[in-house]
């Protein structure tokens, strides 16, 4: 029946529709489940609501209620001016950054509050692609809906009344899996080319289909992207990164020809059968932990995105002579520096990801004190699930992850045990061995074996 009645709205050519009067849409007739919603986003919704102001819940969280799945996080949009939404709470805080929002807090839990936005950004500053710089004007609640990206995540939920305001025909496009952009789509990409990779990610994580409108220039418009500030790509990438849906997002970008402002190495890495047997298998990996609810380190995510790069430039620098672990470090400094300027990656990640190669080669020190020494290692689980994937990648040889494997789990007898046996393969190492050192060039030392270059 409301299917019937979208289709009919929508597919009315002859009348415009007045988005400015929403659809409003019963519990009976959107079934969201009240339990599914956090008590805290219904003490900001109430608070707000009770000191006067308009308050709902908004984007993401009322598209995944309508979807029958637990949001992650709330946002809730209202009337009230960020300053007032601040009042309201005691740890509330804003945070200006392109647009300015209330971040509320309840203990660990966060939720952001964005006031109405104005409608129009023709008279906001641009760049000179046209995309939006700073906009800052507050609005009415049918214009704020207008400034959001696609269909399904402009509806508005009130949990006290329990009705869905729908602006757009979100609901039919709920119902028909389909994901719409709001507008002109090239204007809308124009706008903010960052809405290029929410399109892949919002398709892959719902298993929606893309609108042909939609879909039509994204392939063209697919440069927009290197002209927005890495911080921003940044963490649209970390959210398609860590959507549980990595692999399937990382499959679209590429053939929309989008992949290649976002990890330029990635690219040159995944032309190669193992690199990209390496990527494929990380990225496999953290979709099956986010779909368990299990943590996932960005950190570790971008050093195995980042690893056969990195092992490349370990190889060159070995065979200019540089010692193992010093060559390791410099390909992780070369590797790291090129990345940031493109990505913008936090210190805490970049020095994750650098905790992480630095152990590999360690875990080819078998004898003595060392494997006891690395046990200890803070990171120990993090640079061991990277050992696995690497020897489940062919790169390097699977008897070294099985033997620390037994080494982990085994007690004192079965450690020492362990450490008498003979490793299967003498060089377990993924990077060749070392050239010989040139005349007057690099600090490489003598060839010493797998356990060679010790820190
Ligand atoms: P997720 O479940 O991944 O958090 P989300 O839809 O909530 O998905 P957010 O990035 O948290 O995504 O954004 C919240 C809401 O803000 C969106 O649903 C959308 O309405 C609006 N929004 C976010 N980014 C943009 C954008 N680039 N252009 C227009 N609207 C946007
Ligand atoms: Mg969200």
């Amino acid at each position: 029946m409301i299917t019937k009645f979208f289709r009919r709205i929508l597919g009315s050519k002859s009348k415009p529709i007045d988005r400015s009067i929403p659809v409003m849409l019963s519990a009976k007739e959107h079934g969201i489940d009240p339990k599914l919603v956090s008590s805290n986003a219904i003490r900001v919704t109430q608070g707000l609501q009770q000191a006067g102001f308009k308050a709902f819940l908004v984007g993401g969280a009322v598209r995944d209620l309508l979807l029958g799945i637990k949001p992650k996080d709330f946002d809730i949009a209202t009337n009230a001016t960020p300053e007032q939404v601040r009042k309201l709470f005691r740890r509330a805080f804003i945070i200006g950054r392109r647009f300015q929002i209330v971040h509320v807090m309840f203990g660990q839990d966060l939720l952001e509050v964005t006031t109405f936005r104005g409608a129009s950004v023709d008279a906001a500053p641009k760049d000179e692609h046209g995309r939006v710089l700073r906009d800052n004007t507050f609005g009415e609640q049918h214009e704020d809906a207008i400034r959001r990206d696609f269909t399904i995540n402009a509806m508005y939920y009130d949990p006290d009344t329990q009705t869905v305001l729908d602006y757009h025909g979100g609901m039919a496009d709920i119902r028909n899996k389909t994901l719409r952009i709001i507008g002109v789509p090239e204007e809308r990409y124009r706008e903010d080319p960052v809405r290029l990779l929410r399109v892949v990610r919002f398709a892959a994580k719902l298993d929606f289909t893309i609108d042909a409108a939609t879909a039509a220039p994204i392939k063209t418009m697919a440069p927009l992207i290197n002209n927005v500030p890495a911080a921003r790509v940044f963490d649209e990438m970390l959210k398609l990164l860590m959507s549980g849906h990595a692999m399937a997002c990382l499959h679209h970008l590429r053939k929309e020809g989008l992949h290649h402002g976002l990890l330029p190495l990635l690219d040159v890495v995944l032309e190669q059968p193992l690199g990209e047997k390496f990527v494929r298998l990380a990225l496999a990996s953290t979709d099956a932990r986010v779909k368990q609810g299990k943590p996932v380190s960005p950190g570790f995510l971008f050093a195995s995105l980042l690893w056969h790069q990195v092992l490349e430039k370990w190889t060159a620098y070995q065979a200019a002579g540089e010692a193992s672990i010093p060559a390791l470090h410099l390909a992780a400094d070369d590797v790291l520096d090129s990345q940031t300027e493109k990505l913008s990656l936090q210190r805490k990640i970049a020095s994750d990801m650098r905790d992480i190669w630095a152990m590999q080669p360690r875990f080819e020190r078998r004898t003595g004190k060392a494997p006891y020494k690395l046990l200890e290692n803070l990171r120990l689980r993090a640079g061991y699930d990277f050992l696995l994937l690497r020897c489940a990648s062919g790169e390097i040889d699977a008897e070294l992850g099985e033997w620390w494997t037994d080494f982990m789990e085994g007690d004192i007898g079965a450690r020492e045990q362990l450490q008498t046996q003979k490793p299967r393969s003498s060089d377990t190492s993924g990077a060749p061995k070392r050239a010989k050192r040139r005349s007057g060039r690099g600090r490489a030392k003598p060839e010493g074996g797998t356990s060679e270059g010790g820190e």
